[in-house]
């Protein structure tokens, strides 16, 4: 991205984000044409961080309703007073999660993208029962075995659905994969599906604003579009 920082750290204009969305909505319905998939089967998690309640309005005004966040704290300061207003809101954890958060996490959250290890099933697991509340829970697959990324090696995710099935009676919903920035992503696409077939699971989160179409292409149910619609993020730090 070419904005410079001062650009960057004022929410995109309204216009700019309905239009955003628009262009999105459009290449999702593209994209399904083209593999014959129902665009229907396919939905767009809004990903708004970083982005201020009022940079997220004008999206939850075109009817917009999934969103995703990657940070706890930062999800507690904006949406509740947006779910007020809009309360068929469906957040959607993209973001790394700590065992600490699991209590905020169940308790603000409808879907969790990043359940990658057996401790954190076992905090999610306590939450549950205690909240009386079960977001959708997807397991993070680390599909290019990167050291810095979260998710569970493709090796021992089997191992990681079974245990969190059998261990902690936790259902899961599917899984997630973030591709490594410098691959050709298709093959970590079809690498998740391929796991997710063999164990019937039937959401597969995957497609970023730069290869979502791909990802449809391989049988993606949720995208995470960001940048694409709220405009480029201020940089980190
Ligand atoms: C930020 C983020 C996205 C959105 O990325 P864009 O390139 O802005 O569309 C999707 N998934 C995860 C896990 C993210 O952290």
């Amino acid at each position: 991205m070419t904005e410079t920082k001062s650009e960057a750290d004022s929410p995109a204009p309204a216009s700019d984000v309905a239009a955003g969305l628009a262009e999105v909505r459009a290449g999702i319905r593209q994209a399904a044409q083209d593999s014959a998939r129902a665009p229907g089967s396919i939905h767009l998690v809004a990903v708004s961080k970083t982005v201020p309640a009022a940079g997220i309005l004008p999206a939850l005004e075109a009817g917009q309703r999934l969103f995703g966040e990657n940070y706890v704290q930062e999800t507690r300061a904006k949406w509740p007073a947006l779910r007020e207003r809009y309360p068929d809101v469906e957040l959607h954890l993209i973001g790394p999660l700590q065992s600490n958060k699991a209590r905020e996490a169940v308790e603000l959250f409808d879907v969790i993208h990043s359940l990658d290890r057996l401790s954190l099933a076992a905090a999610l697991a306590k939450e549950i029962a205690r909240a009386g509340r079960a977001p959708k829970l997807l397991i993070q697959v680390n599909t290019g075995d990167e050291p810095q990324k979260g998710g569970i090696s493709p090796a021992q995710v089997d191992v990681l659905i079974a245990e969190c099935r059998d261990t902690h009676g936790l259902a899961i919903n599917g899984l997630m994969c973030i591709p490594p920035a410098d691959d050709p992503p298709s093959a970590h696409f079809a690498l998740l599906a391929r796991i997710a077939g063999r164990h019937n699971l039937p959401i597969l989160s995957m497609g970023m604003s730069a290869d979502y179409p791909a990802a449809i292409q391989l049988g993606a149910t949720h995208v995470r579009v960001g940048t694409a619609i709220f405009g480029a993020r201020p940089r980190k730090g």
